[in-house]
């Protein structure tokens, strides 16, 4: 098995596999790129095609190889990654075991599959599904539609569903409650079932996550009129998260791929009626807040955001909130403003060039935001300028391009007839407000070292990077290196150097136990351009380094005499040993002294 795992690596080339994700640059021997798993200005995520890892030094701080980079990305189990892997490498497993995990994810997407099947069956060729079939065709929803998303209908019995994953295929009723498509009640008897089917006399749309995965579904009632509620999803399971799931994206990710824009819509239905009326790059957020899972996902399809929510007040909100997400992600974003029906679905529907044309007169966000205020307030008297103000300064303090802020702070002050000075100090006493608040404050620290393992760590990258192991186990650098996982690691060193003559940092990999392999990767990714390239400048940031770790070193011992002395001074006894220490802790400020001096 391990084998096998070092044969898919070695076929693989992690920087060419990364660049499919991530616009890798090349940085001294390593690559680097913005983190495709945080949101970041500066890029803190590294590959190294010597050792074939990556890392992130920024808020994630992890890292590993290939696997670990597909699982991350994918969101997706060991035995998933692997599974992928060897086929695009063509290599043969021949021992893997799923843990248990697995296999019950592998279930739920098996019986959500089934289900969909089953569904979908009903709608197009059962009687049973007539009259939800006549009713999506009459809504004007076509057969290629019905097809491609493969919409369903749940037939309106208590036990529908079980009878045929359970009865017919042999699942268990505690599977299928897990991956919530039935519910326990005591109520519903007729069939002896302690579950009845969640989903009933209900058009049903299977919801896939990008690798095509049927995650749950959403029931849509057929009565326009009907008391129950509007929709019913799937609720949260092992594998269904409605903040992660893009409705669409699977059937969609190529064409946005192609026409590099996505249209961001409310529900099913506008996503369904877009697509089948030629505007394909379309996907439902589902609930109205974009998250950041979801435009992280996004980013890695396309960089330009269209919102088409729905033209009310809360469509609004939820266009803003989205907006602060995916301006952190450095989206490019556009509004569409829905005209000729209350949502896309009505539009597409009614007047297909209208929608084709809103699309593609989809206007910049902030424009937009700057036109609704306008449209709420004339912007004539004081007052009303200053509510205008109100509204678009959080808006404009969020844009983080200094560019784009810089132009409209000028649209707005040239509307407003005000000065530009005035709008940049509102936003700036804005900024200073929030930086105050304590969201800001209890922000997660990352970094928790002292500044002696900083030190320590950057000693050693030096020493590996550039290939002077030998600098790394002299007597000084051991002596002052205190942390126990660098200590390992330079034992390790002394043995491989003991051993071999050659610099390889692949053969020293294979001896690094897995406790320290992240702590090894570091040392290898640790961005030490342009130091690197001048071999003198290497050799001097190594001095250097050693100095303050030796400062450190003697500060602490200083200390530690200071208060041993004062012990024995107290107790008035023990002469001899009393002198010794303090001979120790006259030298030894000497050559703290001479140490400060040399700088
Ligand atoms: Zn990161």
């Amino acid at each position: 098995m391990s084998d096998q795992l070092e044969e898919i690596k070695r076929r693989i080339d992690i920087v060419q596999f990364i660049s499919q994700y991530v616009p890798l640059k090349k940085a001294g021997r390593n690559f680097k790129a913005l983190c495709p798993f945080h949101s970041e200005k500066t890029p803190s995520f590294i590959v190294s095609p010597e050792r074939q890892i990556w890392h992130c030094f920024g808020a994630c701080n992890e890292g590993g190889d290939v696997f670990k980079f597909l699982m991350k990305i994918e969101n997706i189990d060991f035995g998933e990654a692997l599974r992928y892997l060897a086929k695009l490498t063509g290599v043969k497993i021949t021992s893997y075991q799923p843990t248990e995990a697995e296999r019950n994810r592998q279930l739920l997407y098996e019986i959500n599959h089934l289900a969909a099947e089953f569904y979908h069956f009903l709608l197009l060729n059962h009687p049973a599904g007539k009259v939800a079939l006549n009713y999506i065709l009459g809504r004007g929803i076509i057969r290629d539609s019905l097809e491609k998303f493969q919409l369903g209908y749940a037939p309106n019995m208590w036990d529908g569903l079980q009878r045929f994953l359970v009865g017919k295929k042999g699942y268990k009723l505690e599977d299928l409650e897990k991956a919530g498509l039935v519910i326990p009640g005591s109520r519903f008897q007729a069939s002896g079932s302690r579950y009845y089917d969640r989903f009933r006399h209900r058009l049903m749309f299977p919801l896939r996550d990008h690798r095509g995965n049927i995650c749950g579904f959403a029931g849509r009632v057929l009565e326009p009129n009907a008391k129950e509620a509007k929709y019913v999803n799937t609720p949260e399971t092992i594998v269904y998260h409605k903040s992660d799931l893009l409705y669409g994206l699977f059937e969609n990710k190529e064409e946005i791929k192609k026409v590099d824009r996505v249209i961001l819509v409310e529900g099913e239905l506008d996503a369904i009626s877009s697509w089948q009326v030629g505007i394909k790059n379309v996907v439902a957020i589902k609930g109205s807040a974009l998250t950041s899972r979801q435009v992280q996902l996004l980013s890695r399809f396309t960089k330009n955001l269209v919102f088409a929510l729905d033209s009310d007040a809360a469509g609004n909100q939820a266009a803003w909130r989205g907006a602060q997400v995916a301006e952190e992600w450095g989206m490019e974003m556009r509004v569409v403003e829905i005209k000729g029906g209350k949502d896309p679905d009505e539009v597409a529907q009614k007047n297909p060039d209208l929608w084709k044309k809103l699309v593609n007169e989809a206007v910049p966000l902030y424009d937009y935001f700057i036109n609704s205020a306008f449209l709420q307030f004339r912007g004539e008297t004081g007052e009303e300028k200053r509510k205008i103000g109100q509204i678009l300064i959080p808006v404009l303090a969020k844009i983080t391009d200094q560019i784009v802020q810089s132009h409209y702070i000028q649209v707005l002050a040239k509307r407003l007839g005000v000065e530009e000075e005035a709008i940049a100090a509102e936003i700036k006493k804005f900024v200073s407000r929030q930086t105050l608040s304590p969201v800001f404050v209890s922000e997660k620290r990352r970094d928790f070292r002292t500044r002696q393992e900083v030190l320590e760590e950057y000693l050693l990258a030096l020493g590996f990077q550039s290939g002077e192991w030998k600098w790394l186990v002299k007597r000084r650098v051991l002596k002052l290196v205190k942390t126990l996982r660098f200590l390992k690691i330079l034992e390790i060193l002394r043995e491989y150097l003991k051993k071999y003559k050659n610099i390889n940092s692949r053969k020293l990999a294979k001896m690094i136990p897995p406790e320290l392999e992240e702590t090894f990767n570091r040392l290898y990714l640790l961005d030490l351009e342009p130091i690197l390239k001048d071999e003198a400048r290497v050799k001097e940031e190594f001095q250097r380094t050693l100095l303050e770790m030796e400062k450190i070193y003697l500060k602490e011992e200083l200390k530690n005499l200071a208060r041993e002395i004062e012990r024995l001074e107290s107790k008035e006894e023990e002469g001899e040993l009393l002198e010794k220490l303090s001979n120790k802790f006259r030298d030894l400020g000497a050559r703290l002294a001479e140490l400060n001096k040399k700088e």
